[in-house]
């Protein structure tokens, strides 16, 4: 099954070209990693595919339905969930306070005026906290917390809107080696037991080609490469991108 589809998308700013023509479909259940050099567009893509920016031309349908131009909060409630090398979270927030938020921000509940507000939500949290791995962590004011502990409470934040198809932007950026394979090692998790669609971008090599089943590499805002890690890996134009470096 077709999750998501993106046909002959466009978006310029001024003379530069960021999305060039780009076709792309992923399916249901799908890990899969975005690479490119710096400035090749991959945000962009993301910020097209959130809502963030509008597109030039071209079309985005999540589901068959076409959600090309939506608002960034109108395609999140049709679940999808975006965590980005800007982050969301709340520092001041405690661990448990940041996924709580992201929990209610979404329910959009009919609330009962008489449940307090500390009992809302409460099982969700705990369980988002449980699974991310950050229960030592609920009552941690989330600014003080390690950057892969910050990772991890990014993605609680993204599951709080219960997705089904996840972007993840450079999600270990920053990361020492072993936090980067804590983090990649939990987006494995929730794809193969929440059974979560994920696209991830990524620049460590290792990481992508340890992790992704499906990999797409963009260049200058276009697809030059697109498959499995092996045939990217042999594949001549993408070696060529990436000059000195091995795939
Ligand atoms: P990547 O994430 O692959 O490093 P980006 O998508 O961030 O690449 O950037 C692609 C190109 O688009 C870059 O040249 C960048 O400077 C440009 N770009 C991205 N966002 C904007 C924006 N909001 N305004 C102007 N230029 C932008
Ligand atoms: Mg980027």
């Amino acid at each position: 099954m077709t999750i998501l589809k993106v046909e002959n998308l466009n978006k310029a700013f001024g003379g530069l070209q960021a999305t060039n023509d780009v076709n792309f479909e992923m399916l249901t259940g799908e890990l899969s990693g975005i690479i490119g050099p710096n400035g090749a567009g991959k945000s962009t893509f993301f910020n097209l595919l959130t809502g963030y920016y509008k597109v030039d031309s071209g079309r985005i349908s999540f589901q068959g339905k076409d959600i090309t131009n939506w608002s960034p909060h109108r395609i999140s409630r049709l679940g999808i969930a975006r965590a980005f090398q800007v982050s969301n979270i709340y520092p001041a927030l405690t661990t448990y306070e940041n996924v709580r938020q992201a929990i209610l921000a979404q329910q959009k509940r009919t609330l009962n005026l008489f449940t307090p507000a500390r009992r809302l939500a409460k099982k969700e949290t705990q369980e988002l906290l449980e699974v991310t791995g950050l229960s030592r962590h609920t009552d941690m004011i989330s600014g003080t917390l390690s950057q892969g502990d910050k990772k991890r409470l990014e993605l609680a934040i993204a599951l709080g809107s219960k997705p089904e198809l996840l972007f993840l932007d450079e999600p270990t950026a920053g990361m020492s080696g072993e936090e980067t394979h804590e983090t990649m090692d939990l987006v494995k998790q929730l794809n193969q037991e929440m059974d979560l669609t994920i696209l991830f971008t990524e620049h460590d090599m290792s990481v992508v080609f340890g992790y992704a089943k499906r990999l797409t590499v963009l260049h200058q805002g276009s697809i030059i490469a697109e498959g499995s890690p092996e045939e990217v890996r042999k594949n001549e134009t993408a070696q060529k991108v990436y000059l000195g470096e091995d795939l």
